[in-house]
């Protein structure tokens, strides 16, 4: 069974770089994020030499109160990567003061992305996903770019608007461990789903989730959509392509 983890943060494991080579070795399509486009030039040169591990150029808004500065450096490695993230917006207590900030910035970065073309997002939209996808329609033209939510928090309507707009969706175990979670998962169209960790921001057996364990989130994403755990590797892995083509 091929797994795939399309958004974990490995680079914030003590282990990173064996991590890297234990996704490789275990072909697990894996997603490094990262938060900050100063671990960009690290992260993209462990992954470069592997198979199954791309890294994703990222701004993260919990860090944009302080960090935005740093969009000038995010703009200028853009063209060195096809994936982005982890890029979005956040307006929960802790970050809701940096909402204008964190919107110039996003928009920034949406409008570099649809100027590129072609490039892949992975977006955090934590008490956004309005606001996200109103972003998204003003800044972006159809086909410039490809959304995939994670850990998608939002209404079952912004979803809905969400796959409208072509947008793909990666799931996590610990979502799916919740009955709206569930609700939300099961609403969602087959072939815009994927699977991730975000670890290790998420826990498997105590330790934080490690890219082999996303079959777990494979197994509940199968109860949730009425799939063997086979079937459902084999719609999250046609999607994945579908998605990279
Ligand atoms: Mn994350």
């Amino acid at each position: 069974m091929r797994l795939v983890d399309f958004h974990c943060h490995l680079d914030l494991y003590p282990d990173f770089e064996a991590l890297v080579a234990e996704s490789d070795l275990l072909r697990i399509f894996t997603l490094a994020v990262t938060t900050t486009p100063k671990a960009w030039p690290r992260n993209n040169k462990l992954a470069s030499s592997t198979k199954y591990v791309r890294a994703a150029l990222g701004m993260h808004p919990q860090l944009v109160a302080e960090r935005w500065r740093e969009i000038d450096l995010w703009e200028k490695l853009l063209g060195e990567t096809r994936y982005v993230g982890e890029v979005g917006l956040d307006a929960g207590p802790r970050y809701f003061s940096s909402m204008d900030r964190q919107m110039q910035v996003f928009r920034r970065i949406l409008r570099s992305c649809a100027e590129a073309g072609d490039k892949i997002l992975s977006i955090h939209s934590v008490r956004t996903a309005t606001k996200v996808l109103d972003l998204i329609e003003e800044e972006v033209p159809q086909g410039r770019a490809k959304f995939v939510f994670h850990w998608f928090t939002g209404s079952i309507s912004d979803a809905r608007r969400a796959a409208a707009l072509g947008c793909y969706f990666s799931v996590n175990s610990q979502m799916l461990a919740t009955d709206r979670g569930r609700a939300l998962v099961s609403s969602l169209p087959v072939d815009r789903i994927l699977t991730e960790t975000d670890g290790p921001f998420t826990s498997e057996g105590g330790s934080p989730a490690r890219p082999r364990d996303v079959g777990r989130a494979l197994m509940l994403l199968g109860a949730a959509k009425s799939l063997s755990p086979d079937q459902s590797a084999e719609v999250v892995l046609r999607n994945l392509k579908t998605l990279t083509s």
